[in-house]
């Protein structure tokens, strides 16, 4: 049972057969494990609720279902477990025969937009890394002609599926995360605002706002991202907290101990690029990619981002002011 508390978050559910993928996701994503360890995991046969509010930003939940969950099960409670959910991510093992993944997911759809028509659906097409280009196109392709044929069949052509390719050996999947948990921030299009001026002001190319934890980017400057861009900043928070964790300071208080808002840190490459990472707060850090020759006038950046970093704290302190207005899902 959700208590009235727990009500208040967004919460993203992880569904799919056995062996698609789940638990794998869910501890490369947000417990750090290497992809290869996952090769020992358990398999999933019971309902995991993992909380990770306590040491990520981004305020969600994900159930962790075992993939031949029964939904006329009567024991199944759905109101509650689509209620409060917002987004469902739906896992397809893309290496395997996924015709029954996909009746699995029309079911699914079906009993959960019956729920709760809020709800955004995304398809992780998972386990990609295994397949040759041709053969990723290809497999898109069908799925996402079946899965919206199988939804037409049960009247439900206007329920909106969103399709990513995924692999937990690469940072595909947290940026298929990303742009999930992105859906579920109302106060997006005001952060990308915010880091739209930041940039044009201080001569940077791109900047991503991360939850440090997941390394998901909860917002990102309206120029397109390129994967090689977010994958070095990836790798440059990975360096950062483990340089923190072993000279920081330790804070017995707070999870992420040697990370606080003084923290910063700066990398040039040999192509005249430099990475700059600045801590928001304890759970978000800003990191830009700009030119070694417009890094000359720091100062500027400095001043800007400390405009940009009281701006951010704004708008979540009207958040957290707002929050049962804006985040309680509309049910049924
Ligand atoms: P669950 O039952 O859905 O929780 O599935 P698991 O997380 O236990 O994963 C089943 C198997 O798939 C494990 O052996 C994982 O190592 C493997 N696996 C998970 N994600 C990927 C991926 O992106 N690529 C590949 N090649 N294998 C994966």
């Amino acid at each position: 049972n959700t208590s009235l508390q727990e009500d208040h978050k967004p919460r993203i559910l992880l569904m799919g057969l056995r062996r698609s993928g789940k638990s794998s996701i869910q501890k490369v994503v947000f417990h750090k494990m290497s992809p290869n360890e996952t090769l020992f995991l358990e398999s999933t046969n019971k309902i995991v609720k993992d909380d990770i509010n306590n040491s990520s930003f981004v305020q969600f939940q994900i159930w962790d279902f075992p993939g031949q969950i029964d939904f006329f099960d009567p024991t199944f409670d759905s109101d509650t477990i689509f209620g409060g959910c917002g987004a469902l991510v739906f896992v397809i093992d893309a290496q395997d025969d996924y015709q029954d993944a996909l009746d699995k997911l029309q079911q699914t759809v079906t009993k959960a937009y019956r729920v709760n028509n809020n709800i955004k659906f995304e398809v992780f097409i998972h386990k990609v890394d295994g397949l040759n280009d041709d053969y990723k196109m290809e497999s898109q392709r069908d799925i996402h002609h079946r899965a919206n044929d199988d939804l037409a069949e049960a009247g439900l052509e206007h329920v909106h599926l969103s399709f990513h390719l995924t692999s937990i050996y690469d940072h595909s999947i947290f940026e298929a995360f990303s742009k999930v948990v992105q859906k579920l921030i109302p106060q997006l299009p005001t952060l990308e605002n915010l880091l739209n001026i930041l940039i044009s002001n201080s001569g940077i190319e791109k900047a991503f706002l991360f939850d440090v934890v997941s390394k998901i980017y909860i917002a990102t400057d309206s120029s397109p991202v390129d994967m090689q861009s977010y994958e070095l900043c990836c790798d440059m928070i990975d360096v950062v907290i483990d340089i923190s964790c072993i000279y920081g300071m330790v804070d017995e208080t707070v999870e992420i101990n040697t990370f606080n808002n003084q923290s910063s840190s700066l990398i040039k490459l040999n192509n005249g690029t430099v990475l700059y990472l600045r801590e928001v707060n304890k759970f978000l850090a800003l990191v830009c990619i700009l030119r070694e020759e417009n890094f000359q006038k720091q100062g500027v950046i400095d001043y800007n981002f400390l405009c940009f970093r009281d701006a951010i704290t704004q708008v979540f302190e009207l958040r957290n002011k707002c929050q049962n207005a804006l985040s309680i899902p509309r049910t049924r």
